[in-house]
């Protein structure tokens, strides 16, 4: 099940659990999409994959069980581990690759 994290791993905005602009790559690192398509071009600063918008939990129970109420978003805030400079070396290794062939 998808953590939900509640932040951006860049620019630490607030991404709550129905944030459409919320992007995760397929290990859930969380950015924003101004930094996803903006400053990291579609490469995950940690696994170099592309990402995806992240889905939207239903904040309703529409079956038993399931929905926000059951399974609330996380309310740890996750911080990338790089630098800056690191995030840019990075990009630019593999960037020019698309998603499907790094
Ligand atoms: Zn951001
Ligand atoms: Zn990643």
């Amino acid at each position: 099940m998808l953590e939900i994290r509640p932040n951006c791993e860049l620019c630490d905005c607030d991404l709550p659990a129905n944030a459409p602009h919320a992007m995760i790559c397929s290990y859930e690192c969380t950015y924003c999409a101004s930094c996803a398509q903006g400053v990291l071009k579609n490469v995950c600063p940690k696994c170099g994959g592309g990402f995806t918008a992240r889905p939207i939990r239903p904040s309703q129970a529409w079956r038993k069980g399931l929905g926000l109420e059951s399974h609330p978003a996380s309310e740890k805030r996750v911080h990338t581990q790089f630098s800056t400079e690191e995030i840019a070396a990075h990009v630019a290794r593999i960037r020019d690759i698309a998603p499907a062939y790094r």
